[in-house]
C-alpha cells in the first residue's frame, strides 16, 4: 500500500481473468487488492478431468507464461492440438488448420478452467514479488466513486480505496449491475452439453468441429487420449440428450460426429451450460472498468471467451503501465477509455462474428447450406485466408 494507504487497483473476481490481472499488475509493482466470493477448489492430479475445459490460444499461453504459471499448468495436464478440422453436416467442404503451416508448435491447448484458476490462485498466494491483498470470501456491497479515487465497501465492512476498480466477476457481474451498465445480446435458446468421451480411434492431437443445424459439436483432445465434447443443442434437445442412458448417448453422439473417430467407447457424466451473447454497452463508468465475461459473453463455437478475457488483461496492463510511466492518475477517463476503445471493438467484432457463424451454420435451408459449402471449400483451398483465420484465433491480429 502507498503511504496514504491507497491501492492502485481493486480487482473483483478471481477467475482466470481477475486472477491473471491481479497477478500481472502486482508483478508490475502496482498495489493490488483482489476480492473473491469463493475460494477456488484446488486442482489435484488424482481428480477426474474437470468437465469445464477451454481451448487456450498462443497469446493466452504467452501471458500465462509471462506470469510464471504456464509451466505449472503444462506440467499438470494439458492437451495440445496441432490440427483443427471444421466441416458442415449439410454441405461439402472442409477447413483444415495445421500448426506447422503457421510456424507454431500447436494451434492451442485444451486446459481445465479449474487448473488455470487454481495455478493463478496458488501464484497469488505464493507471490513474493508483489503482494496482492486477498479478500476471500469477499463481496462488494457498495461502491463510492469520486474525483480522487474509488472506494469499495465489502460486505464485512472493509473499505478498500484505489485509483481503479476492475469488475471481473464473470457473466453475472454484480458490479456491472451496480454501475448501471446495460448489455446487449440475446439468449441462443441452446445449451452446451459437455462430457469427456473415449473414442475407438485416437484423436491425433486434433480439435474437431462439425456444424449441424441444431448447433456445433466440438471434440477437443485431452491429454489422456479422450476427447472433451461441447455439443450445442436447442434447449429441449439438450434436456433429452442429458437424460439419455450412457449407451444411447454414445450411439447418438457417434452419429452426430459422423463417426470421425469411430464409435464412442466410453463417456463420463454430462453437464450443460446455457448459451448467451452479452455485450456490455460500455466498459467504463467513472473509475470502474469491466473485463472478461463481466464485459462480454460469447458463443463457445470458436473457443474464444477466456482468450478474449485474457486479451483484456494484457491490454489493461499495458494501458495502466503507460499511464504510470507518464505520471498520470490511473483512473482518469482518458486512460480507461483507451482500454475500452481497444477491447470493446475487438470483443464486439469477435462476438458478432461468432454470432453470424452460429446463425449461418445453424440454418437447415438448402440454398444457405449450398453457399456455406462453397465458402468452406473456397476457404479450405485459400492458404492466405486460412492463415488470416488462424492468426485471428491465435491472437496475432
Ligand atoms: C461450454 C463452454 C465452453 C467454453 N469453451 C471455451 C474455450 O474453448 N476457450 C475459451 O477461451 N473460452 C471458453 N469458454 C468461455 C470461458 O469459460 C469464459 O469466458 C471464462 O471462464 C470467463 O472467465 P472470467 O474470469 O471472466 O469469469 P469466471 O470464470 O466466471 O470467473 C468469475 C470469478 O468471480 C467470482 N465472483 C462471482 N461473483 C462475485 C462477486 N459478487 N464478488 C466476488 N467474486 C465474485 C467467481 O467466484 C469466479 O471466481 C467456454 C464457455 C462455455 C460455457
Amino acid at each position: 500500500m502507498s503511504r496514504r494507504g491507497e491501492l492502485d487497483v481493486i480487482v473483483v473476481g478471481a477467475g482466470a481473468v481477475g486472477g491473471a490481472l491481479a497477478l500481472a499488475l502486482a508483478r508490475d509493482g502496482f498495489e493490488v487488492a483482489l476480492v473473491e466470493a469463493r475460494e477456488p477448489k484446488p486442482w489435484r492430479v488424482d481428480d477426474e478431468v474437470d468437465l469445464r475445459v477451454v481451448a487456450l490460444a498462443p497469446d493466452a499461453r504467452a501471458l500465462l507464461d509471462d506470469l510464471g504459471v504456464w509451466a505449472s499448468i503444462a506440467a499438470a495436464r494439458i492437451g495440445p492440438y496441432r490440427h483443427m478440422h471444421v466441416w458442415d453436416a449439410l454441405a461439402p467442404g472442409e477447413l483444415h488448420f495445421d500448426a506447422a503451416e503457421h510456424g507454431e508448435a500447436a494451434l492451442g491447448w485444451i486446459v481445465e478452467n479449474k487448473l488455470v484458476q487454481s495455478m493463478l490462485w496458488r501464484a497469488l498466494h505464493g507471490d513474493r514479488l508483489g503482494g496482492v491483498r486477498m479478500h476471500c470470501p469477499g463481496e462488494v456491497a457498495d461502491i463510492e466513486d469520486g474525483d480522487r479515487g474509488v472506494t469499495a465497501v465489502l460486505t464485512d465492512g472493509t473499505r478498500l480505496r484505489a485509483r481503479v476498480l476492475v469488475a471481473a466477476e464473470g457473466a453475472e457481474s454484480s458490479v456491472r449491475t451496480r454501475l448501471g451498465i446495460p448489455f446487449e445480446g440475446h439468449d441462443y435458446a441452446q445449451r452446451a452439453v459437455v462430457a469427456h468421451v473415449a473414442t475407438e480411434r485416437p484423436h491425433a492431437g486434433t480439435a474437431w468441429q462439425r456444424f449441424q443445424p441444431g448447433g456445433p459439436l466440438a471434440f477437443l483432445p485431452l491429454a489422456d487420449g479422450r476427447c472433451s465434447i461441447v455439443w450445442s443443442l436447442p434447449e429441449t434437445e439438450a434436456a433429452r440428450v442429458l437424460a439419455l442412458d450412457d449407451d444411447a448417448f454414445r450411439a447418438e453422439l457417434g452419429c452426430a460426429f459422423d463417426f470421425r473417430l469411430g464409435a464412442i467407447t466410453g463417456s463420463t457424466s454430462r453437464a450443460a451450460f446455457p448459451l448467451r451473447l452479452r455485450l456490455a454497452t460500455r466498459y467504463v463508468a467513472g473509475r470502474c472498468v469491466l473485463a472478461g465475461d463481466a464485459a462480454h459473453v460469447v458463443h463457445p463455437l470458436a473457443g474464444q471467451g477466456m482468450n478474449l478475457g485474457l486479451r483484456d488483461v494484457a491490454c489493461l496492463r499495458r494501458v495502466l503501465r503507460d499511464a504510470r510511466g507518464r505520471g498520470s492518475d490511473l483512473g482518469v477517463a482518458h486512460v480507461l477509455r483507451r482500454y475500452e476503445r481497444e477491447r470493446r471493438s475487438d470483443n464486439t467484432l469477435a462476438a458478432r462474428g461468432f454470432d453470424a457463424i452460429e446463425r449461418v451454420y445453424g440454418s437447415a435451408s438448402e440454398p444457405v447450406a449450398a453457399l456455406r459449402g462453397a465458402a468452406l471449400e473456397c476457404a479450405g483451398r485459400l492458404a492466405p485466408l486460412r492463415g488470416m483465420l488462424a492468426d485471428i484465433a491465435a491472437g496475432r491480429r
